[in-house]
């Protein structure tokens, strides 16, 4: 077996209550990725030969994706326990089979430590058993009148422990319920180092808006075409924008809502995705006269799975007829409620062909559209 230098545990059994959300706090996604996710895509992974997560059962699905995230890395996964202590302790006894030289315990609600800090833990372990990074609060406390400088260390993690002592530790020790694993070992052994102030604990619902400084919003935009033929013999009306207009029809395989089509296409150029046709192609009967709705549904649903949102929908219809500025509004507020947008970020534009060629001959409808996505939602 290789040697193990150094092993993280990340312990993510906790339920987070205070956070008032369905989901413990290390799993609520944030742009698209949960706490530990984020965590481990911010700091070098191969400081690590083995990480380890302490999961409860029914969270699995949560942590499973990990081992495709980031395949190079072998990843072990226990059972939280009773307590925190508990759960702990599982994790040592799963590790000790591996033999790892040196053990940093983490806790999932501490996404914001960084690298650096990981090295200088790993680097204090060569003189060190134990290497417990804290910060100072000098904020000023008063205790009823009394004004005291607060000198007060408060302790973080991750911290790191030559292994074999820290799973000593848990197991002699006559502790049933350590805040962390550093109570487990006497204090004038233990390296105290300089943690990072950035490095909280999220525990509050507030604490979430610490994402906002780290993650970088992305913007992507997309654009999207279609164009429909005019039956000039019908008079059965039209679909745009997913409105009925009393006009002649659109000649098409699904209801011809040249409008949706527009739109869906500018989202899957927004999201990398292929073209409409890719999806809904025109040689199945399945899509045969479909209500172009479905598709815009689709696409709606794709930017959800990719954890996008709009940011603002342009769309432009050329045509001579029929007169668009007369259906604008209703058809901002269909796109609205189907995207699930606020209307302001629509815009709805026509154009006549100034008479000129296909389209100026009143022969068919054309429309554009572009969309802007971002990870942020901005309204
Ligand atoms: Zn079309």
């Amino acid at each position: 077996m290789k040697k193990i230098e150094n092993a993280l545990v990340i312990l993510a059994g906790g339920k987070g209550s205070r956070l008032n959300k369905p989901i413990p706090k290390q799993f609520i996604q944030i742009n698209g990725e949960n706490l530990i996710h984020f965590f481990l895509k911010r700091m070098d992974i191969n400081n690590f030969d083995i990480i380890l997560i302490v999961h409860k059962n029914s969270y699995f699905n949560h942590i499973k994706k990990l081992k495709n995230d980031f395949p190079s890395i072998k990843f072990l996964f226990a059972n939280s326990g009773k307590n925190r202590q508990l759960s702990s302790f599982n994790a040592l006894k799963k590790l000790s089979p591996y033999k790892p030289k040196n053990v940093l315990i983490h806790d999932a609600a501490r996404p914001f430590c960084s690298n650096k800090l990981i090295v200088k833990l790993i680097k204090q372990l060569n003189n060190n058993d134990s290497v417990i990074p804290y910060t100072l609060n000098h904020d000023k406390k008063i205790f009823s009148k009394v004004e005291v400088t607060n000198t007060i260390k408060f302790i973080q993690t991750p911290q790191g422990f030559k292994f074999k002592i820290i799973y000593n530790a848990h197991k002699k020790t006559l502790l049933e319920n350590a805040k962390d694993d550093s109570e487990l070992i006497n204090k004038e052994k233990i390296k105290f180092i300089k943690g990072e102030k950035l490095n909280i604990k999220i525990t509050y619902p507030e604490d979430l808006n610490y994402f906002k400084l780290f993650s970088k919003t992305v913007f992507k935009t997309g654009i999207g075409y279609d164009i429909h033929r005019i039956d000039t013999k019908s008079k059965k009306g039209l679909k745009l924008c997913g409105i009925k207009i009393e006009y002649n029809k659109l000649i098409g395989h699904s209801d011809a809502d040249v409008g949706i089509h527009a739109i869906c296409d500018s989202i899957f150029g927004a999201l990398s995705m292929k073209d409409i046709g890719y999806y809904f192609s025109n040689n199945s009967s399945k899509w045969r006269n479909k209500n172009s709705v479905h598709f815009l549904k689709f696409a709606r649903d794709k930017l959800v799975k990719n954890n996008y949102y709009i940011v603002n929908l342009d769309i432009n219809f050329i045509c001579e007829q029929p007169n668009i500025n007369k259906h604008r509004s209703k058809m901002i507020k269909n796109i609205s409620s189907i995207l699930k947008v606020p209307e302001k970020i629509i815009s709805i534009k026509a154009t006549s062909n100034e008479k000129i060629g296909f389209i100026g001959d009143g022969l068919g409808i054309a429309a554009e559209s572009i969309v802007q996505i971002s990870n942020e939602k901005t309204y």
